[in-house]
């Protein structure tokens, strides 16, 4: 079961609350191009200011590594936070230090502070148990809600729970919630959908899955690698001649575990790969030899509607084609609208991956889903099974 704390019933009031957020949102010619990650922020931080705590957000931003970067500060994030919030937000221009402490020593119940980018100090991204400490020396609680920067141990992520009460906020929950529900106690049957370029990429992923769910469909570039390596013809598609015994292995992996591996049938192809060019449909097993299997065809979208259909949890990651060129992007919308179809109809699903949530969002299916991971790195890495550090950190001492 789970290890970790939610906020509920924690007595904040009067109390100095050290938040770590994740606010490395992305930034053009110094404006805010995609606000999520301050809005899904903003449920914890409006809950503690709202009990009395007074509220310091702590996040990276970039990669400054160690030093200050004046391009990279917090600041602009800060004032975008607080318009987000409707409430006056402070700034302190380090994260440690006098500055840091006077505008903490300023605060007064409700109030909310952001200080700098954690990663202008080394000792960040070094876990120093220095930083750490003078971080904490301004805090009275420490709240996580940052998953997204959980697979790493760093000072604001791992070192600085194991020198205060430590709890996951409430995005941190939402996120662990919804994973719990998808993997380690899923609604059966459960299956996951893994497409993307490169087995490579995911061969921690399909590994652990294979003994975890009933059903693994393979979509993408990768169901290429698992075709050649069972005889088929692919022409020029992309694939890896490297892992052909990889495959064969996950393959029989996968059996041995009672999990049902889908492969695709039939692909569309084409000899160029740009938008809108000639294309064919043809049999998964007989791509021409000048040609290349960009999406997967109608009959394996079909299929794998049917079997989406059949589950009762559905973990989605990666994209069945190559979704950005059209008309390539046909399977994975048609199944990005089935899946939020089935999800209306009682499916539970978890879908994440940086470019699995830009094809939900062509999709415009984004809230359809029971729970869409903008947290990249770390849903991989959950999904993965890997223990998470800024997650085991949360436990109970
Ligand atoms: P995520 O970011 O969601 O984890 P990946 O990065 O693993 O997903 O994979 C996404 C990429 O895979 C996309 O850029 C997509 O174009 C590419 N892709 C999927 N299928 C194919 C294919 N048949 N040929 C070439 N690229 C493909
Ligand atoms: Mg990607």
């Amino acid at each position: 079961m789970a290890d970790w704390r939610p906020l509920d019933g924690v007595d904040v009031r009067g109390k100095r609350v050290l938040v770590r957020a994740d606010l490395n949102v992305p930034l053009r010619d110094g404006r805010i191009t995609d606000l999520t990650r301050i809005e899904r922020l903003s449920p914890t931080i409006v809950e503690l200011a709202g009990k009395g705590a007074k509220v310091i957000v702590l996040s990276h931003f970039d990669r400054p590594k160690g030093k200050v970067v004046p391009d990279m500060s917090l600041r602009p994030v800060a004032a975008a936070l607080g318009a987000v919030l409707r409430r006056p937000t402070a700034f302190a221009a380090d994260c440690i230090g006098p500055e840091a402490e006077a505008a903490v020593a300023a605060m007064a119940e409700g109030d909310i502070l952001v200080l700098e980018n954690t990663r202008f100090h080394p000792g960040e991204e070094s876990n120093d148990p220095a930083l750490a400490k003078a971080i904490a020396a301004n805090g009275d609680i420490f709240v996580n809600d940052a998953f997204s920067a959980a697979h790493r141990a760093h000072a604001t992520t791992e070192g600085l729970a194991h020198l205060l009460p430590a709890y996951a906020g409430r995005l941190m929950q939402a996120e662990l919630a919804a994973l719990e529900a998808a993997l380690s106690h899923p609604k059966r049957p459960v299956g996951a959908i893994v497409g993307g370029s490169k087995v490579s990429t995911k061969l921690d992923l399909l590994t652990n899955l294979i003994t975890k769910v009933d059903l693994l469909v393979i979509g993408g570039a990768m169901a290429n690698t698992f075709l050649a390596a069972q005889g088929a013809e692919l022409g020029k598609s992309l694939q890896e001649p490297a892992l052909h015994d990889t495959a064969r292995a996950i393959v029989e992996s996968a059996a041995t575990h009672g999990c049902r591996i889908l492969l695709p049938s039939d692909f569309v192809v084409s000899e160029t790969f740009a938008p809108n060019p000639p294309t064919e449909t043809v049999s998964a097993n007989a791509v021409p030899a000048n040609a290349m299997a960009l999406d997967v065809g109608p009959a394996t979208t079909e299929t794998i509607i049917a079997a989406v259909k059949e589950l009762k949890t559905l973990i989605w990651n990666g994209p069945l084609g190559a979704f950005e060129t059209p008309p390539f992007d046909t399977s994975t919308m048609r199944l990005a609208i089935a899946v939020a179809e089935a999800t209306a109809g009682g499916l539970i699903s978890v879908a994440g991956g940086g470019d699995t949530v830009a094809a939900l969002r062509l999709a415009g299916v984004t809230d359809r889903l029971t729970y869409v991971s903008s947290a990249g790195g770390a849903f991989l890495e959950w999904m993965e099974g890997k223990t998470l550090p800024g997650v085991a950190a949360l436990a109970p001492r």
